[in-house]
């Protein structure tokens, strides 16, 4: 489908670099798309940055109907705009919305208008090694009726946000709580979807953990509280003596590009890595035999983030003395080596606007 362009006629001036955060400015544009049930999707369009109004009994407002994804367009060394894996997150969008009774988005279309947009914006790629242009796809049910059903009729829209360097104090190792109250999700419900609703579910757990000085939680399973399941918005690695543990995708677990990526790494490397069930009792007996060498969380905002400490019912354990183990540093190398185009793609993993 042909995508209507409309240029801004005030366009922004980018913040310094250094001053980006994340997730605080936005670029001049934005994509948007219509469904409606009897047409499909219609007026795919590039329209100014703008508010966006609603019908007070919109489904997304009552009863939470919005799915999303997370990627980021890269600046390599030559200037280049860069994507990583990008079909994967169109791939994982479109298994989100079945889950959610929301219309899914044909492949190859989503990659057109998710480039096209890209390259209208790619003035708002910042330069600097670790910043980037972090993109931001989401959909809502969009009914204005408030009866209880599949949606009819949804948006579909992606937002750019340019983003500074997630580590521009060095890699340091975070402080992680293990929840042993509320659970994210349990097998059958959404956990392996990107919905909103698991982050509004997780949010109180979350702000306990902040309140004593954990930056995130680690989640364990739903139905036993056995298991390790993720960290806040990052999936979880352990090496344990020579294996790299990782949760395997139950169906509670979101199934990262980032994990996934680690995984072919790793493997590449010749290191055993195991997707496999991991009590919590299996993890407290490897930090006290010192079996566990280091933990991390992987996901796009951070690409790998070591865990330095680890608490559960109230004690506090240290990983590697607080520090960011070897192989996490390798991961951390070899991953941004190749999304900002400073090392080989061996895996063709790259996708150039
Ligand atoms: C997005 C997300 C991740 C990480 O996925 P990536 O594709 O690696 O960015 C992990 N856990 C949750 C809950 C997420 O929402």
């Amino acid at each position: 489908m042909e995508i209507k362009i409309t240029k801004t006629q005030t366009p922004k001036v980018m913040p310094k670099e250094s001053e980006l955060g994340f997730g605080k400015y936005f670029s001049d544009h934005m994509f948007v798309m219509d469904y409606e049930k009897d047409k499909g999707w219609i007026n795919p369009r590039i329209v100014p940055f703008e508010r966006i109004t609603l019908h007070p009994a919109s489904t997304v407002l009552h009863y939470g109907s919005e799915i999303f994804e997370g990627l980021k367009a890269y600046r390599a060394e030559n200037g280049d705009v860069q994507l990583f894996r990008p079909m994967e997150n169109i791939r994982r969008m479109n298994r989100s919305a079945e889950r959610m009774c929301l219309p899914q988005i044909d492949e190859n279309d989503f990659l057109e208008y998710l480039t096209e947009f890209v390259r209208c914006e790619k003035d708002w790629v910042p330069h600097s090694f670790g910043t980037s242009l972090y993109l931001r796809p989401f959909m809502f049910g969009n009914d204005e009726t408030l009866g209880v059903h599949s949606v009819a009729r949804a948006t579909f829209m992606i937002i750019a946000s340019p983003s500074g360097s997630y580590y521009k104090e060095g890699i340091n190792p975070v402080k992680i709580m293990i929840e042993t109250e509320d659970v994210r999700t349990v097998r059958g419900g959404t956990g392996y979807a990107k919905c909103g609703g698991n982050y509004a579910a997780s949010n109180r757990a979350g702000e306990r953990a902040n309140q004593k000085g954990y930056s995130q939680v680690l989640w364990l399973d739903g139905v036993e509280r056995k298991y390790i399941e993720e960290v806040g918005a990052m999936n979880v690695m352990f090496r344990i003596g020579d294996e790299i543990v990782t949760p395997k995708l139950t169906g509670s677990i979101l199934p990262g590009i980032t994990r996934m990526s680690c995984i072919e790494v790793l493997k590449g490397l010749g290191y055993k890595v195991s997707e496999r069930l991991l009590s919590v009792d299996e993890l407290m007996g490897a930090i006290k035999s010192g079996e566990l060498k280091e933990a991390w969380g992987c996901g796009t905002a951070a690409v790998v983030s070591p865990i330095g400490k680890l608490m559960y019912e109230d004690v506090e354990y240290v990983i590697n003395g607080n520090e960011i183990g070897s192989i996490t540093k390798q991961l951390y190398d070899i991953l941004t080596g190749i999304q900002w185009g400073k090392t080989e793609d061996k895996f063709g993993w790259v996708y150039k606007i």
